[in-house]
């Protein structure tokens, strides 16, 4: 670990303020995943900016009838948030299938949006990698790649984004609330995360300075038909080999409307939107279902060890969208 100085701010525009003047600091909130890249080398900050007393750890009304999770709120708190539980449950058990319950109550909505990849060459500094040190190749294309990417890949890096968390936010349409030194501005979550194209050290579309200070969450919950699938090596503690985040709109036996995104398979949360447009008007049944799977992975391209994530996405929506649309009762 490399030297570092730390200071403590206390409202945004000071935090934004110390992260223009120090080009290679780094703001701190839960450091669930910062500090164990700080230990191994592979994140090198010369400042911490400790961002935990800012006033971004409340959950409260959103616009428009939606919920306002502030950046700081843990993912814990948010998990078990009455009004999270009831109106956006998907979110919640999203939440709950990830990390462990230590990790949960240290982890922040903001940071968990920035975790950084678990591809295990990006770890190891001995060995080249692209997003960590630009230009110096990627060992997992020809490596041990089981748990790497199947879609969206680029010859410069097939990592995939490790959130629960966010294969939901992006199959509500979360909005991303940001500051900035000169303005605030609103990302669409399907725009916040990025394909490593030729770029895979950029994990997002956050510009230089800026803060995350809240995610919105839409009106629509999809409370009522829902199902979070996360497919992994032991049922805990373990990032998803492949993930399903499915919300339905029903009438009856018809779909009138359908979110899915898929986690553990790209760089970011995956969705097709013309793909669940699709499903509008259809019933729901394994017969029409399993096409749209077929339409999600049409481009899916496997890199050896990983080969095996293409039928079990394919699987795995079909089964997500199967328990969306049988619930009877939501909690
Ligand atoms: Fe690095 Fe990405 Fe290749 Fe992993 S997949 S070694 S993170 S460039």
């Amino acid at each position: 670990m490399n030297n570092f100085s730390y200071t403590r701010v206390d409202d945004v525009a000071t935090a934004v303020r110390e992260i223009a003047d120090h080009g290679a600091a780094a703001f701190i909130a839960g450091g669930t995943n910062l500090i164990d890249l700080m230990k191994e080398n592979v994140a090198r900050p010369n400042r911490l900016i400790d961002i935990n007393h800012l006033a971004l750890a409340q959950i409260q009304a959103g616009e428009n009838g939606g919920l306002r999770l502030g950046a700081l709120v843990t993912n814990a708190d948010v998990a078990y948030n009455e009004q999270v539980e009831r109106r956006y449950p998907l979110l919640s058990k999203a939440i709950l299938s990830g990390a462990s319950a230590q990790l949960r109550n240290m982890a922040t909505t903001g940071g968990n949006l920035l975790q950084r990849t678990r591809c295990c060459y990006f770890y190891d500094i001995a060995t080249p990698c692209n997003k960590r040190q630009p230009g110096t190749g990627c060992s997992a294309i020809d490596g041990f790649n089981r748990m790497h990417a199947i879609l969206g890949t680029s010859e410069h890096c097939i990592a995939v984004h490790p959130s629960d968390m966010c294969v939901a936010l992006a199959a509500l349409e979360a909005l991303v609330r940001v500051t900035g030194k000169s303005d605030e501005r609103v990302i669409p979550f399907a725009e916040f995360h990025r394909l490593p194209g030729n770029e895979p050290h950029r994990d997002t579309t956050l510009r230089g300075g800026e803060i995350i200070t809240a995610v919105d969450l839409p009106a629509e919950g999809f409370a009522e038909h829902h199902a979070y699938l996360k497919i992994r090596d032991r049922t805990s503690y373990a990032f998803a080999l492949v993930s399903v985040a499915a919300g339905l709109k029903m009438d009856g036996d018809t779909i009138q409307e359908a979110r899915i995104a898929l986690g553990g398979v790209a760089h970011k949360p995956w969705r097709d939107p013309q793909v669940e447009e699709g499903l509008r008007g259809k019933r729901a049944s394994r017969v029409n279902f399993r096409p749209v799977a077929e339409a999600l992975l049409r481009e899916a391209r496997g890199f050896g060890y990983n080969d095996f994530k293409i039928e079990l996405a394919k699987r795995a929506v079909v089964r997500a969208l199967q328990e969306a649309a049988a619930m009877q009762n939501h909690p």
